[in-house]
């Protein structure tokens, strides 16, 4: 039997710092539809499996297609901008993001579905709002990387991992959020297994 879609366990629903990504020796390039609003941002909704492996690039017969995602464009650019130089309209972003994740939960979200599931997940849970109640804001501070996941737990009911980065001057800084997803995308669950990668005790928060 030919079957090109692959069981996984659950998703990674990632969403990331844009300060962050831009305060790197890298830095980055604003989309070409002007300057993302000073909040989190989708980078991906990633199938994955409980022993911490991941599938990638499941189907080559179903490239991006604008087309079917013209009605989410407007919230995409808002919700899921992209910081990558050169400069662009997020479409290589997505792109990129359905060819290597999306293509494997196809099984269970088309193409429309899966951004509109991870677009729905952003506003279920408003990470930069949980943050500013707990009292920790994007102003270049440094949180304990304790206080931020607990805020988060407090909120969203679930354990994130943080994923950090670095800045110029090597101080390691709040980049990507990571909440665990059921394979329907609608609700959060308790992650099976995190991701590996270091974080000082205390991050920074950057500006943007
Ligand atoms: P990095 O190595 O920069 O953390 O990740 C590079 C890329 O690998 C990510 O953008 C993502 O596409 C993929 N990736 C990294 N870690 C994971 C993971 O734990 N699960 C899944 N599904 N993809 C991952
Ligand atoms: P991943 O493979 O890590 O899921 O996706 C990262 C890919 O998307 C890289 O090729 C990166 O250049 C591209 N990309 C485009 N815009 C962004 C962005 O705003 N953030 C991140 N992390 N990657 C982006
Ligand atoms: P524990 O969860 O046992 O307190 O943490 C064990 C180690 O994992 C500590 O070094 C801690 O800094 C690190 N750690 C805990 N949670 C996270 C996280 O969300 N992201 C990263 N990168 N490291 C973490």
């Amino acid at each position: 039997v030919l079957c090109v879609s692959q069981s996984f366990d659950f998703f990674y629903f990632v969403q990331q710092w844009p300060g962050s990504y831009c305060d790197t020796a890298k830095s980055c390039c604003y989309p070409t539809t002007g300057k993302p609003a000073a909040d989190f941002g989708v980078h991906g909704l990633w199938p994955n499996y409980k022993d911490g492996s991941y599938p990638s690039n499941c189907d080559p017969d179903s490239p991006f297609d604008q087309s079917q995602i013209s009605d989410l464009k407007s919230s995409m650019q808002e919700s899921w901008p992209t910081l990558a130089c050169p400069s662009g309209d997020g479409t290589t972003f997505w792109s990129h993001e359905w060819e290597k994740h999306g293509t494997c939960s196809e099984s269970n979200l088309d193409q429309h579905a899966y951004f509109k599931t991870a677009l729905s997940l952003k506003k279920q849970v408003d990470l930069l709002q949980i943050l500013q109640n707990a009292g920790i804001h994007p102003d270049g501070g440094s949180y304990s990387l304790e206080s931020i996941k607990d805020a988060i737990k407090e909120a969203a009911g679930y354990t994130p991992w943080i994923q950090c980065n670095n800045d110029q001057s090597g101080n390691s800084q709040l980049y990507q959020i990571y909440l665990c997803v059921d394979t329907s995308g609608s609700n959060l669950i308790q992650c099976p297994v995190f991701p590996k990668g270091k974080c000082d005790s205390q991050i920074e928060f950057p500006t943007f």
